[in-house]
């Protein structure tokens, strides 16, 4: 019997335990560098720990199994796990890639996969089609649904089709939805990347990355990726990440209610000239998001009237704090300009319609008329 997701967030499937040997239903953390081996051919299955290690082992089974995918491995961020996925990749290799991503991944993309001989071209997949940027040389596609911060919504299985007609690897960073609500293995993607840092820890106290696989021969390649480059979650890490994951479907319920009540109000507000939530129907991913999501998630853009009142906002907020990062039970307020997008190039951002009156909020797990409250006196 398959597990519906809300219980595979705190236990694994029928053979395999929950529990280590002792049975201590919190999975114990391996604080250990390295194994003893019983005797020459003989090993407890682990040797060192940036192979693998009990603790990491266990986290990587629970993502790989909300997932539906072959492997996952944990890595000791969401940046080490997409630096660790550009390894797949060699010198004349071109990338289409979103033009609307996480600024870390364009500062990745245009700084270090460009110097290491890798080529991307941006395109807006929630737009256009790729299959007119395909060249003789191009190995992947890599995206993100809902986008960050425009919240475009792109059709995964139609960005599959022509990826698997070119042979092309579909890469979906999914940290915006979290596995509860979205999962690109099934629609046709080929790797999924996690920000665990995000909605998979929760609780803005750790930094995490996954590479989710959908087949051995890929998860083969990741393996010897992290065994060599040496990136993996910490045990401690990886045990706030598994703790941090049993509360994920509460806390995706709870954080998307909240979302969608605050995209309402503020809908209806003078001073806001609009409000981008793809849970509303007027959305213009709304029906894309219906047929390929769970949910619409808890992340929300709204613009302002002026960059006076985006100061004044991010002064007064009392509740909803003024800081980087999303995905935790805090409610945050971005003002992704100068934070997450700071590196992105200004005509790339002006192209999304990232200005200086864009804010992002990733709705948490308060009380939503607390959080009306708060914004509606910050607005005052
Ligand atoms: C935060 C984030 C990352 C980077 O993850 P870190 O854990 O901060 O290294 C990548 N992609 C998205 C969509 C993110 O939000």
């Amino acid at each position: 019997m398959a597990y519906d997701i809300e219980t595979k967030c705190i236990h694994l499937e029928e053979k395999e335990p929950t529990c280590d040997k002792s049975g201590a239903i919190s999975f114990p953390i391996y604080q250990t560098a390295t194994f003893a081996h019983l005797g020459l051919g003989k090993s407890t299955g682990y040797d060192y720990s940036r192979l693998q290690n009990p603790t990491r082992e266990q986290v990587e089974k629970v993502v790989a199994n909300l997932e539906g995918g072959a492997d996952a491995v944990a890595f000791s961020s969401g940046m080490s796990a997409i630096a660790a996925v550009m390894e797949l990749f060699h010198p004349g290799d071109h990338l289409i890639v979103d033009d609307d991503l996480y600024g870390g991944s364009v500062r990745l993309f245009l700084n270090i996969s460009n110097k290491n001989g890798i080529e991307v071209t941006s395109v807006n997949l929630s737009k256009e089609s790729a299959e007119p940027y395909i060249k003789e040389n191009t190995k992947a596609i890599f995206m993100e649904t809902p986008t960050n911060p425009m919240m475009n919504v792109i059709d995964i299985r139609k960005i599959s089709e022509a990826a698997k007609k070119s042979n092309l690897l579909l890469i979906v960073d999914n940290t915006f939805l979290s596995p509860y609500f979205q999962n690109p293995l099934k629609l046709g993607a080929d790797i999924v990347i996690h920000s665990g840092t995000k909605y998979l820890g929760g609780h803005n106290d750790t930094i995490a990355g996954f590479v989710v696989s959908g087949t051995r021969e890929i998860a083969e390649k990741i393996r010897f990726i992290i065994k060599t480059t040496g990136a993996g979650l910490s045990p401690f890490d990886s045990w706030l990440i598994l703790r941090g994951i049993k509360t994920l479907a509460v806390r995706m319920e709870k954080a998307q209610e909240n979302a969608l009540r605050l995209a309402l109000w503020l809908k209806d507000r003078p001073e806001v000239v609009r409000t981008i939530y793809p849970g509303l129907t007027d959305h213009p991913g709304y029906q894309i998001m219906k047929k390929q999501t769970r949910g619409f998630g808890a992340m929300l853009t709204f613009e302002v009237s002026s960059k006076e009142l985006v100061e004044q906002i991010l002064k007064k907020v009392k509740i909803i704090q003024f800081a980087e990062s999303l995905g935790g039970v805090e409610t945050l307020i971005t003002y992704p300009i100068t934070q997450t997008h700071a590196d992105v190039p200004p005509e790339s951002l002006a192209k999304n319609g990232i200005n200086d009156r864009v804010l992002r909020l990733s709705v948490g797990i308060e009380n939503s008329e607390d959080l009306i409250g708060d914004l509606e006196q910050a607005f005052r």
